[in-house]
C-alpha cells in the first residue's frame, strides 16, 4: 500500500493552479550526491527538499552502495511510488512545482533559473539562465 505523506505549506499554497511536465520524464539526468544517493535530478538536492519526509524515505532506499546496478534502485517501491505521484500531477517534492510545472494560463510557475557552476578550465563561476 502506498504511504500517505503529510503536505507541507508549499503543496497547499500552490492551489493545485499547475500542471506538472517532468524534466526526468524526458531528458534530465538522475543526480548522485555527495554522499553516494541516487536522487530524481539535481533540483531535488535542496537542502529543505532533502529533509523533507519524502525525500527521507527515498533515500533509505537510495544508497549506491547497496545495489550491483543503479537501475536496481528504480524498482523500489518508494521510487515507483514518486513516479506514479508526477504521472498523477502530485508533486512528490516542492522542486517538482518549482521546476517543472506549468501554470493554468502556459507560464512556469518560476519564471527564472538560473544555474551556476565553476568551470574547470578557467576555474570561474558561471551562471547560465536556464529560462
Ligand atoms: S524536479 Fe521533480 S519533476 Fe522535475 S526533474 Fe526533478 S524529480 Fe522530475
Amino acid at each position: 500500500m502506498e504511504k500517505t505523506y503529510k503536505k507541507e505549506n508549499w503543496f497547499f499554497s500552490m492551489k493545485k493552479t499547475y500542471r506538472i511536465e517532468p524534466k526526468c520524464f524526458k531528458d534530465q539526468s538522475m543526480a548522485i550526491t555527495n554522499q553516494g544517493y541516487l536522487i530524481p535530478c539535481c533540483f531535488c538536492d535542496h537542502p529543505k527538499i532533502m529533509k523533507s519526509d519524502r525525500m527521507k524515505d527515498l533515500l533509505k532506499v537510495s544508497n549506491i552502495n547497496d545495489y550491483d546496478k543503479l537501475e536496481d534502485i528504480g524498482k523500489t517501491v518508494e521510487w515507483k511510488n514518486f513516479y506514479n505521484d508526477l504521472k498523477n500531477n502530485v508533486p512528490p517534492v516542492e522542486a517538482c512545482v518549482e521546476i517543472c510545472s506549468i501554470k493554468q494560463d502556459g507560464s512556469k510557475v518560476k519564471e527564472l533559473r538560473t544555474d551556476t557552476f565553476i568551470d574547470t578550465k578557467s576555474k570561474t563561476t558561471i551562471s547560465k539562465r536556464i529560462n
